[in-house]
């Protein structure tokens, strides 16, 4: 069959250019590197070629009569029954069928079928297999024009253009190089756009901002065609005992294979990563917002007491303060100070100043509190009734301020924090 083929390809067989663009006559934005013969020799015994549709399948067509089918045009399959034991044929599969010219049934014993009816497959549904994948990615119209593209092609031998601008998203293939060509254009139901709504002068329109030529002289063919959609969808499975599910009732996948899906999978991948992150700056606020209050509501209310008490009082009622704070506070804001810096590590540029700014901010209240304010609390803790003579040095003074300074240190983290979450 390969020569056949080869002798029946189409005019546009030496064509080499898969090409990315703004307009065909405007800028190029990727060119898709071509298969070399030794890359096509690794998955195939044959090399690639373009043929025609409408070419190939003739060929095909004959080589199965050659090879002994009846092929029968018109026809169609309207239910399909495996069996176990027949008396005359044993285990086979009995095909209902109507010959559309004439409406007249019939039936076709077969001990095996396959079925290759096209991607929306009946027979795939009669037999009750499911498929799976992404199902319709793309809803396409296509139509043929005429036009002589010579000065937009710029020289290039294209095999397609795939072309995309606020106008038009559709793929340029030519069909003879030289002034017959298909447009696929794609729409979108979704945005209550119609395949009934290509007319001709839209058509028109499309083709001139595909082209980039906005007074192309052209002259479309026919705008009656049906609407069809690129999908990635697999059957759940591709055989029943008898049946045999094949060609794209077995299997559909964009030109593009996987191009999609990886794009889908990242996203997916930045979803969850985002979520993390969400999460983390909840935590990170909490945390910040909790230290900052604390130590805001200590300042204001509870030191103004304490420095109004007798020294006696004062003691022992430091000492009650500090039994539960002095063991949580430092995990909240050693937790609030790593998360701060983890999100810098992970922020764009103005954020992560900000996390990183309140993560310092976070350090200090650390640092004040373990190297200023808790040797006070293990002072105070230490004190005996008879420290409290005329020679006890009040350590409320330098108490108050190094806490008044990691409150204010407190209090940046969580404002720095806060708009370094608002502006991530
Ligand atoms: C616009 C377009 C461009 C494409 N370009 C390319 C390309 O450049 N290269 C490429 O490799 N592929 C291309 N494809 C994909 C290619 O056409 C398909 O992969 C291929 O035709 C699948 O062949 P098939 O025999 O599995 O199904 P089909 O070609 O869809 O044939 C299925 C047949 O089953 C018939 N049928 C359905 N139901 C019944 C029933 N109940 N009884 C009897 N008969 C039934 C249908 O009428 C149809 O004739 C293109 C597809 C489209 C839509």
């Amino acid at each position: 069959m390969e020569e056949r083929v080869r002798a029946g390809r189409s005019p546009i067989s030496g064509n080499t250019d898969l090409v990315h663009v703004e307009s065909l006559a405007g800028k190029e934005r990727v060119r898709m590197p071509s298969a070399s013969p030794e890359d096509i020799g690794r998955i195939s015994p044959t090399q690639w070629t373009l043929i025609d549709q409408n070419q190939l399948e003739p060929i095909l067509r004959a080589r199965a009569v050659e090879a002994g089918a009846d092929v029968r045009f018109s026809t169609r399959v309207d239910a399909i029954e495996e069996y176990e034991e027949d008396e005359k044929d044993g285990a086979g599969v009995l095909v209902h069928v109507t010959d559309l010219s004439t409406g007249e049934s019939s039936q076709i014993h077969a001990q095996y079928v396959i079925a290759a009816d096209g991607s929306r497959s009946p027979l795939r549904e009669m037999l009750g297999i499911g498929a799976h994948g992404r199902g319709t990615i793309t809803n396409l119209v296509s139509f043929f024009f005429e036009a002589d593209l010579t000065e937009a092609l710029r020289g290039r031998r294209i095999i397609a253009a795939y072309v995309n601008n606020p106008e038009v998203r559709g793929t340029i293939i030519p069909i003879d190089n030289d002034r017959r060509w298909v447009i696929n254009v794609s729409f979108f139901p979704e945005q209550g756009q119609r395949a009934e709504d290509f007319t001709e002068e839209r058509c028109t329109a499309l083709v001139r901002a595909a082209v980039g030529v906005p007074d192309l002289p052209l002259k479309i063919e026919s705008v009656d065609m049906p609407a069809w959609d690129i999908s990635a969808r697999v059957a759940d499975t591709f055989a029943t005992r008898r049946v045999f599910v094949a060609g794209d009732a077995a299997h559909v996948m964009p030109p593009t294979g996987q191009v999609r899906a990886r794009p889908e999978g990242r996203r997916k991948a930045r979803r969850r990563a985002e979520a993390v992150v969400e999460a983390f700056s909840v935590l990170v606020l909490t945390g910040t917002g909790l230290v900052a209050g604390v130590l805001f509501a200590v300042a204001v209310s509870v030191m103004p007491a304490l420095v109004a008490m007798s020294p006696e009082r004062y003691v022992s009622t430091h000492i009650l303060l500090g039994r539960r704070y002095d063991r949580i506070m430092p995990f909240i804001v050693t937790g609030s100070t790593a998360v701060d810096v983890g999100l810098a590590i992970r922020a764009s540029d103005g954020p992560r100043v900000l996390f990183a700014a309140a993560a310092l901010c976070m350090a200090g209240v650390a640092v004040v509190s373990q190297t200023r304010n808790v040797p006070i609390n293990r002072t105070v803790k230490r004190t005996r009734p008879e420290d409290l003579g005329p020679g006890w040095r009040d350590p409320r003074p330098a108490w108050r301020g190094w806490h008044l300074v990691r409150t204010c240190l407190a209090i940046a983290g969580c404002a720095l924090t806060a708009a370094a979450v608002v502006l991530s």
